[in-house]
């Protein structure tokens, strides 16, 4: 067990006894970050730091014009005019040509081959009661911990297609990108299956979940059932009480605990100073480093506050949080 001080900075009892988490909600994202670096995850998390720059990694440029495609379109004109408008008129995206023509077979392959499918068109025939896209699913979950307390975790989460059959089934798809790989997404999947459960007060032998990959020419989606997600589920529920534990016993994390990995190449603070490791990986005088400024974000009084702060200010535990 954290020390008391600890203890009421980040967690705290809730009438029923359960125990909470008072910073934030927690996201696939935001724990994949606690266990792969606990000072990435400190600096963003604990203190809200952000970079004043927008960073947007290339290769993740055309997955996201994908998903702002899938979220808009209506069914109505001409598709793939919609997605090229959409990224050209408002250059929100830099696709290069054989990107435009990777967007141009994904929507394709979504309008002709997948949606028909999710929808009972397919070989499969069944009614559908509700389609909903970039569906919130936001609310508290419970998970039981080994000490025989419960964990009430905060969650904040967008499921990509949810779809609500005549037959009682629900369909989570989750569109992605690149290998069909479904043991790698499985952690983001089970927090999305746990919550809709949990909130919906379904049972997780009625939730599938169709893992989209629209860039596959055949064998595009790979299912996974109810039965299969119902033991998995146990399992993510322990796991997620141990991170939980994590940040009650553990917090705060300093540069001492800054891991290096894969995830450096998508970190804001990789070749600054505020990470005192990923400098000697990636040079002082690295100008992406370099040219980086940063602040802290703050809600006070409902509003929400900027102030800029120094890698300096970072190290030397400004009281700035
Ligand atoms: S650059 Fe790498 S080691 Fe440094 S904080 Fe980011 S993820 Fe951690």
């Amino acid at each position: 067990m954290g020390d008391s001080s600890i203890m009421s900075e980040y967690v705290e009892e809730d009438k029923k006894g359960h125990l909470i988490l008072k910073k934030g909600s927690f996201s696939p994202s935001r724990l994949k970050t606690l266990e792969a670096c606990k000072w990435q995850y400190e600096l963003k998390y604990n203190r809200n730091i952000y970079p004043d720059q927008t960073i947007v990694e290339p290769h993740s440029q055309l997955g996201s014009a994908m998903h702002d495609f899938a979220e808009k379109y209506n069914g109505s004109g001409d598709p793939r005019h919609i997605a090229l408008l959409e990224h050209q008129s408002k250059s929100k995206y830099t696709l290069t040509d054989s990107q435009i023509e990777e967007l141009k077979f994904m929507i394709d392959n979504l309008v002709n081959n997948i949606w028909p499918e999710l929808e009972g068109k397919g070989e499969e025939k069944f009614k559908i009661q509700s389609v909903k896209t970039e569906a919130n699913l936001r609310g508290n979950i419970t998970l039981p911990g080994n000490d025989g307390r419960y964990r009430s975790v905060p969650l904040n989460l967008k499921i990509d297609r949810l779809i609500e059959r005549e037959d009682g089934k629900v369909v989570i798809v989750d569109y992605k990108k690149g290998q069909p790989n479904v043991a790698s997404h499985m952690f983001q999947l089970l927090f999305y299956v746990t919550t809709y459960s949990q909130r919906n007060r379904r049972n997780v032998s009625d939730i599938d979940i169709w893992l989209v990959f629209p860039n596959e020419k055949k064998n595009w989606v790979r299912k996974v059932t109810g039965e299969e997600l119902q033991e998995l589920v146990s399992d993510f529920e322990s796991n997620m009480a141990e991170k939980f534990d994590t940040i009650e016993n553990e917090a705060p994390f300093n540069e001492n605990d800054a891991t290096p990995s894969f995830l450096c190449n998508f970190c804001p603070f990789k070749a600054t100073n505020m990470c005192p490791t990923s400098l000697v990986l990636h040079g002082a005088e690295n100008p992406e480093g370099k040219n980086m400024t940063f602040h802290v974000s703050k809600f006070e009084k409902g509003k929400r506050v900027k102030t800029p702060v120094s890698p300096e200010e970072v190290l030397s535990k400004s009281s700035l949080w």
